[in-house]
């Protein structure tokens, strides 16, 4: 069992924080004597785990917190690795709280640990051959990196960015490469092409993307062609409608082929292709699930003792894989865990303010219609400034705005998420809109 990576306050931190007392009052419990305590696991320590670790603290003091996790380092915010990419944040300025945070509120966290099965019938889990009981457990076991089944791998110098691990290994070989070939023109792609040019000015970089367009999710047309043009200023090439087909070389990377048959050399990849729900403990565990571990509006699976939430969830049929719907969740997760009061998840607006290649992009809700063409009472109003160093775009529908681009610019945008958030009427600004100098007041 690793318990630190060289953080003195965890090496002290002991194994078993609260076991003597929570011992007793457990078997107090077993016994049937009135005990007021709820014993709570979480398995996972990222944004959705830890956050949720945070808010039953602060709803309950008395609760007994533990976490699990695979990894070896307290909870860091993962968009943190692309700094660590870039050279800006170091090794030890990865987690996100102080490393007395969890013995301050009594969150026993336990590094290194996976689990490796749930018994619903016994409210028990699995960890290196011990089981641990719970009330009530909460998945937060995100998910990892999708990897398409392509021809030519395994090979070395193919990489996914995840995990510390990863951006570990990614650094290295980057010292040593010459063209690195980002395959997926997501944000999470784009991001990391940024992250390794710019700690390594040697490199080249050549972004593949399936789509049309750059970042499908965040952006429309429009919005793509110029990010794509900013982009292409700093050096990189850009390739859409690239399928790829094989990884080429024997042992190591040689280049990449596409389905179209053409060619781009390289000697190291990164394959950013999106992401899947870890549910592996949850199918086992008999919940139901689909593209994620389904829950209802508590946050609850189909085993009313087991909460799901973060990237591993699927609520309404939607996998969100972002950090302000897990934020959310964990907030919901918490009251009704406990038994609180409180309110039901009703789903979170996709909203972000990103930073993508060095450039400012605000993309909230809808960014473009799901019809085409689209239905009616549905509009996109656009701005862009005469130099083109600004694009913005208004989505509307039935008068209120459901969805914004920014791009350029991070200005109102605060302003901009609380209109589409509260689905606040437009009608009466919508002419003014197409400005790009408008200013909400
Ligand atoms: C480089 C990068 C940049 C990103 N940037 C952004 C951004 O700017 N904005 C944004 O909204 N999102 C961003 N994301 C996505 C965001 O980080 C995820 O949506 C978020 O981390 C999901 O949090 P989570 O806690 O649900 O799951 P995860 O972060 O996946 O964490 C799950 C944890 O559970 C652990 N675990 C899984 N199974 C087990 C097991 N059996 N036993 C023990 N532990 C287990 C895992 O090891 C992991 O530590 C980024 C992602 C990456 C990789």
């Amino acid at each position: 069992m690793i318990w630190s990576f060289g953080l003195n306050d965890f090496q002290e931190f002991p194994r078993n924080l609260n076991d003597g007392v929570r011992n007793q009052r457990w078997q107090e419990k077993r016994r049937g004597l009135k005990v007021n305590i709820v014993r709570v696991i979480v398995i996972g320590n990222n944004v959705a785990g830890t956050t949720l670790a945070k808010a039953l603290r602060d709803s309950d003091p008395n609760v007994d917190i533990d976490i699990y996790t695979d990894e070896s380092m307290p909870y860091y915010p993962r968009p943190r690795l692309i700094d660590y990419l870039v050279g800006t944040v170091q090794e030890k300025d990865m987690p996100f709280y102080p490393a007395d945070w969890y013995s301050k509120n009594r969150l026993s966290l336990h590094l290194s640990s996976r689990v490796e099965k749930i018994d619903p019938a016994k409210k028990q889990i699995l960890v290196e051959g011990g089981w641990h009981p719970y009330d009530k457990l909460a998945l937060a076991t995100g998910s990892g990196s999708f990897v398409p089944p392509l021809k030519g791998l395994p090979k070395e110098k193919v990489f996914t960015l995840r995990t510390m691990d990863d951006a570990r290994r990614i650094k290295k070989a980057a010292a040593e490469s010459k063209h690195v070939i980002v395959i997926g023109g997501g944000l999470l792609g784009l991001e990391s092409a940024r992250g390794v040019c710019t700690a390594f000015p040697h490199l080249s970089v050549t972004i593949l993307e399936y789509a049309e367009h750059l970042l499908m999710k965040q952006l429309d047309h429009e919005g793509a062609d110029i990010l794509q043009g900013w982009i292409e200023k700093t050096g990189a090439r850009i390739i859409t409608k690239a399928e790829t087909d094989e990884i080429l070389g024997a042992a190591s990377v040689e280049g990449v082929k596409l389905k179209d048959g053409r060619v781009i050399d390289g000697d190291m990849v990164i394959v950013s292709a999106g992401t899947r729900s870890n549910m592996s403990l949850a199918k086992d565990a008999g919940l139901k699930t689909n593209k994620g571990v389904i829950v209802d509006s508590s946050l609850r699976t189909s085993d009313p003792s087991i909460y799901a939430l973060g990237d591993v969830c699927e609520f309404q049929g939607q996998v969100w894989a972002m950090i302000p719907p897990a934020l959310d969740e964990a907030r919901v997760a918490a009251k009704k865990m406990l038994g609180q009061p409180g309110l039901d998840y009703a789903g979170t607006v996709p909203s972000n303010t990103l930073k993508v290649s060095g450039f400012d992009l605000i993309s909230v809700g809808v960014v473009r219609s799901a019809h085409e063409p689209p239905e009616p009472g549905f509009e996109e109003i656009r701005a862009v400034t005469a130099d083109g160093s600004i694009y913005k775009k208004f989505v509307i529908k039935e008068g209120r705005m459901i969805g914004a681009i920014m791009l350029g610019t991070k200005k109102e945008a605060v302003k901009v998420m609380k209109i589409i958030k509260a689905g606040q009427p437009v009608e009466k600004i919508k002419a003014e809109l197409s400005d790009p100098a408008y200013s909400f007041s």
